[in-house]
């Protein structure tokens, strides 16, 4: 039976490599792991800035010197009144405000304000989402001007609140309305939104966003700040324009964001720049118009495609550890698995370059688990090496102990009788005759065991020359069973042969018979006195699949038997069973790993099926000539 032992570890390697990335991609989806992608992507948001680019929107703030000037809070509505007239001349292309509108003011400031919006075209006012999921609009008089009321909700990292996306669309009601900054961007190229269950089309724009559900924040998409060298977007207060009234032309063409930038005012948000310093709304609503009007978008990548690459990577770290085991030294395997390390680390830069957001947990975690997974494999393979080779090597010194033993026993009778036969020259003829007769048989019986010894050595080392020569099976079996008979005698041990099929085979019939002898011998050594060794053979039919060119030949026994684990041992050079050991019966343990030699250099195989106490069955398969 020949097992594929080099195939059980490279088994056990794949698996843990399969585990490292499962265990890798259910760790990036707990939260730790998100906030963990979250930060890298933050990383790679500061570190691979776009170019600094015209916006084409600009700020009208309302700062603390605006608020100063203007009375406070009480004073907002004013404010934003004057600015709208200040800008109104430059005839800006759109204006999105961001001012709570929702009650009645001071009547004065109320009319002003309706004058300045009815001035201004493309106009969008702001709708938020009360607690209890109803809309709060601008008041009627309000409204009225508008071209579109957008919604103004952020959404906020669940963990560490950083800005990353912005909501393209809320649902409060059964009412949807789209983001401020979209309606924007819608009413100033016209037409209508069309929507998809992937992309938004706004114009000749298309805006990859998944609708996840519609009617509560259906369309994400991740807001891409302004470079930090471009200083944010273009800001100027009502305080700056009544100042400087001529600062009004860079108004012109331009989408104008209406806010408070005052820090009291509450409404900043951390973005992933501004780790310590918050952005004030209103210049998120401009960045997420930025966004969409630059076609600056970034996607995230597919799950799926995460999942295969982090495969990839893991498989390389352990092909490298599986290809190097025990032929090349450690650092090779080593030096690869930095590599695919820093693999694991580029693809995420690589994607975002190309505007695809990667996630970076799921490769990475994937990639540390299989080297560590790997590097623990290679330990344990290289220690069950030097296991088997310390058994290997006590094996040997065992046989070696027994072949000089089992050598002193013939040397000591040839010793003793040269003597006598030298020392006595007046000894009759016919004990002289059956001294040389002794020294004669003992010294082949040497030579035979020497013979055996190096033979071993040889075929494993593929130095024995084998002779191809056609021999029938059945002469062979007839030639081994006469020689055995004889050696089963002294147990009372009855050697029966079922007819032998009339076939050939081809290759070294000395070998062969070594091969049959030893299984003989070995049956009648492993099995207790009056016990009956059967030899069998019928052609390829007895098999699952009908291969009429095999011939089977097996030789059945009622002795001592092994158990499976034993069982796959048998053919290891110097491995004995214990019961073998205990039954007295000497040997080496090397004469089953030549027969598996032999059989195998002949095409065939060998199977053992066996149980302790019930007896063992060995059978060759052979090819015929
Ligand atoms: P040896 O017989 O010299 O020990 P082998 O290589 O022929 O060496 O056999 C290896 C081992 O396989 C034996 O020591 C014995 O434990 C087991 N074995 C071989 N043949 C049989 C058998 N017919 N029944 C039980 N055990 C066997």
């Amino acid at each position: 039976m020949s097992f594929p032992k080099q195939n059980k570890p490279r088994l056990a390697l794949a698996a843990l490599i399969a585990a490292s990335v499962v265990l890798g991609m259910a760790l990036s989806w707990t939260a730790l792991g998100r906030q963990f992608d979250n930060y890298a992507y933050d990383f790679l948001f500061r570190a691979l800035q776009p170019d600094p680019w015209d916006a084409t929107s600009i700020i009208l703030a309302i700062d603390e010197p605006t608020l100063a000037k203007y009375g406070g809070n009480a004073g907002l509505r004013g404010a934003l009144a004057a600015g709208l007239e200040r800008i109104a001349p430059a005839k800006p292309a759109a204006v999105a405000i961001d001012v709570v509108l929702a009650e009645n003011g001071l009547r004065d400031a109320d009319a002003r304000l309706e004058t300045a919006f009815a001035a201004t075209p493309n106009l969008v006012l702001p709708a938020y989402i009360l607690r209890d999921g109803t809309w709060e609009n601008p008041i009627p008089r309000f409204a009225a001007h508008a071209a579109a009321i957008g919604q103004v909700h952020a959404s906020l990292d669940k963990f560490d609140s950083v800005s990353r996306e912005a909501p393209l669309m809320k649902a409060g009601g059964r009412i949807r309305r789209w983001s401020l900054a979209l309606e924007a961007f819608h009413v100033r190229v016209g037409g209508t939104i069309l929507e998809s269950p992937e992309e938004l089309v706004v114009g000749s724009v298309h805006i990859p966003s998944t609708l996840k559900d519609a009617f509560v924040d259906g369309r994400m998409l991740r807001i891409r700040y302004p470079p930090v060298k471009m200083g944010g977007i273009p800001q100027i207060s009502v305080a700056e324009l009544d100042a400087n009234p001529a600062l009004a032309a860079k108004f012109s063409g331009k989408t104008v964001f209406v806010g408070v930038t005052a820090q009291a005012s509450g409404d900043n948000r951390i973005t992933p720049y501004s780790n310590t310093e918050p952005v004030p709304g209103i210049e998120i609503n401009a960045s997420e118009y930025e966004t969409i009007a630059r076609r600056m978008f970034l996607v995230d990548a597919r799950w799926l495609a995460a999942a295969a690459v982090s495969l990839v990577l893991a498989s390389l770290v352990g092909l490298a550890f599986a290809l190097t085991s025990g032929t090349r030294p450690d650092w090779i395997a080593n030096a690869a698995a930095v590599a695919v390390l820093a693999a694991s680390q580029a693809v995420p830069a690589v994607a975002f370059t190309r505007s695809t957001v990667w996630p970076w947990l799921p490769g990475t975690l994937s990639v540390v688990f299989a080297i560590a997974s790997s590097a623990f494999w290679r330990q344990m393979v290289v220690r069950r090496a030097l296991n088997q080779a310390d058994a290997e090597k006590t094996r040997y010194q065992r046989a070696m102990q027994f072949v000089t033993h089992e050598m002193r026993t013939p040397l000591t009778a040839i010793q003793g009788s040269s003597e006598l036969i030298s020392r006595y020259g007046a000894m009759p003829e016919a004990k002289r005759k059956q001294m040389a007769e002794m020294i004669n048989a003992e010294s082949k019986r040497l030579a035979r065991m020497i013979e055996t010894f190096l033979s071993v050595e040889r075929l494993s080392a593929g130095q024995m020359d084998m002779k191809q020569e056609r021999f029938p099976l059945a002469d062979v079996v007839e030639a081994c069973v006469a020689r055995a008979r004889a050696y089963a005698e002294r147990k009372s041990i009855e050697i029966e042969v079922e007819p032998i099929p009339s076939c050939e085979l081809q290759g070294d019939r000395e070998l062969m018979e070594y091969a049959i002898y030893n299984l003989l011998t070995n049956a009648v050594k492993y099995s207790p006195e009056r016990t009956r060794v059967t030899v069998l053979s019928e052609d390829g039919r007895g098999d699952r699949v009908h291969v009429a060119s095999l011939v089977r030949l097996t030789i059945q026994d009622q002795g001592i038997g092994m158990d499976k684990k034993e069982v796959r041992r048998v053919f290891e050079k110097f491995y004995r069973t214990k019961s073998a050991e205990q039954s007295g019966e000497l040997g080496t343990g090397i004469g089953l790993s030549i027969v598996e030699q032999i059989v195998t250099q002949h095409g065939g195989t060998i199977q053992v099926e066996s149980e302790p106490g019930k007896g063992s069955r060995f059978t060759l398969v052979l090819k015929r000539a």
